[in-house]
């Protein structure tokens, strides 16, 4: 009997291949036999368990080509979001303005003025572009921006607290997800945690007999992703920053999802305005750039003109700065907000959550008459249903949405999933009740015919 191993092509045989000259045209050699080796080990287990090579052996090209394929694909990609959550941190948080993702892109691929001064030709700050727009949607006199909402709150109690005590409300001690939990947050920059009050009482007085000599700071935290209900009490900023005042301590608000728009008319009820804190004489409010702001990934400060001199002063704000991408994009998001109207109607983050209902439903019940042209699909449902609209960054608080419920004839609810999320583009749906649920609210006009094609493929058979 021979050797079964026998059949099989050597690398250099394989290479010769009519059927791998392209290939071998368009990826380099190392790529293409590598890729080889992997499909060589592939038909030695096939031998190896007894069965036939021979159509592999003459489909080998073709599964090259998909190995290959797949490799020179990005690992980050573009997703349709069909989950309806806005701010999903999972898919990137906020998208941007077109204009902030163009500054983004012409600043990532030339050269710009970003430490430059070009009416004087000296050296600037990077931040200088950006301070104007924080000003103005804030009201504070000066203001600065690091990478993130963490490494503000962790570059401000440093600045103002390190080696002494800051005074947090027992009611704010959270976690906001991704490791970010407030009394990591004070050890790493220094401070000591001083607690005061409990989980759902804490009052002015409370902080006002917690100050002693060594004390650095009060800090607010806004609860961004849960809510105390009930009997509660909270100190409010104004509150604070007068305790803060009669003892001359200074009083930082952590904000975070912190919108610059009226919220409360979009149906979110007490979430808080970056203006607010600023207004009541806080020294510091810090917020993120891609939350409700709509920006990109950043941490903005703003307050009193000292501490962010002082902040801009400590080696951690090397290690915090922006690039020059983010920089653009904050930039050019800020600009928006001059005129608040069109923020409102043209950032794709605010234009999501305050989608009216209604428009919602119309959308949605036009994409479910063309679904219903796919043979493979069993039902097609439009729904109305309470979603957290806002993810972990909005008060957990359900708001009406329409929903497009699909089932197919012959995938199953995981398998029809896992088609959509692997598909090309990829999307992201939930699963519910042994259907799949499009939320068009956070799927783009320009995606609506990606989405329908995608879940088509999905539907057919292997994408
Ligand atoms: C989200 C959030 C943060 C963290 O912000 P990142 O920009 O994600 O680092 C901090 N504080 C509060 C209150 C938040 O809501």
């Amino acid at each position: 009997m021979t050797n079964p191993y026998r059949q099989l092509p050597s690398i250099s045989e394989l290479l010769e291949r009519p059927d791998l000259a392209e290939i071998r045209a368009s990826h380099s050699h190392d790529g293409v036999t590598a890729a080889l080796r992997i499909e060589l080990d592939e038909l030695r287990k096939r031998i190896a368990a007894g069965q036939s090579i021979d159509d592999d052996l003459n489909s080998i090209g073709c599964r090259v080509r998909l190995l290959l394929e797949r490799e020179s694909l990005p690992s980050l990609r573009p997703v349709i979001n069909a989950t309806g959550i806005v701010l999903h941190t999972n898919l990137g948080r906020s998208p941007m303005h077109e204009s902030a993702a163009r500054a983004a892109y012409d600043a990532a691929r030339g050269y710009l003025n970003l430490e430059l001064d070009l009416d004087t030709g000296k050296r600037s700050s990077r931040q200088d572009p950006i301070r104007d727009g924080i000003c103005r949607l804030t009201g504070a006199e000066a203001a600065t921006a690091v990478n993130n909402c963490a490494a503000a709150t962790v570059i401000a109690l440093r600045t103002l607290a390190a080696g002494k005590d800051v005074i947090v409300s027992r009611g704010q001690l959270i976690e906001i997800g991704g490791s970010f939990r407030i009394p990591d947050i004070l050890q790493v920059s220094g401070a000591t945690l001083r607690e005061v009050g409990t989980t759902n009482i804490t009052r002015a007085a409370d902080y006002e007999k917690a100050i002693g000599p060594n004390t650095g700071a009060i800090l607010r935290v806004h609860a961004s992703n849960y809510r105390i209900q009930g009997f509660t009490k909270a100190a409010t900023i104004e509150e604070l920053v007068a305790i803060g005042r009669r003892h001359g301590v200074p009083v930082i608000d952590d904000v975070g999802s912190g919108a610059a728009v009226d919220l409360d008319a979009l149906g979110f009820p007490g979430e808080p305005n970056i203006g607010d804190g600023i207004r009541a004489g806080a020294d510091l409010v810090l917020f993120s750039g891609d939350k409700l702001l709509g920006g990109p990934q950043a941490g903005l400060i703003a307050g009193k003109k000292t501490w962010i001199e002082k902040i801009e002063k400590d080696p951690l704000m090397r290690a915090f700065r922006l690039d020059k991408m983010t920089l653009a994009a904050l930039e050019a998001t800020l600009k928006l907000y001059h005129d608040p109207m069109r923020a409102l109607s043209e950032l794709p983050t605010l234009k999501m959550l305050s989608m009216p209902l209604d428009a919602l439903m119309g959308r949605s019940a036009s994409f479910a008459k063309r679904l219903c042209a796919i043979e493979e699909l069993e039902s097609v449902t439009v729904i109305e249903d309470e979603a957290f609209v806002g993810g972990g960054s909005l008060p957990e608080q359900a708001m009406p949405t329409a929903i497009v419920a699909v089932v197919a004839k012959d995938v199953s609810d995981a398998e029809f999933a896992k088609r959509l999320r692997t598909g090309r583009p990829a999307v992201m749906g939930r699963i519910q009740s042994g259907q799949i649920w499009l939320d068009l609210r956070t799927v783009f006009e320009r995606d609506e015919d990606n989405l329908f094609n995608a879940v088509r493929s999905a539907v057919r058979g292997s994408p």
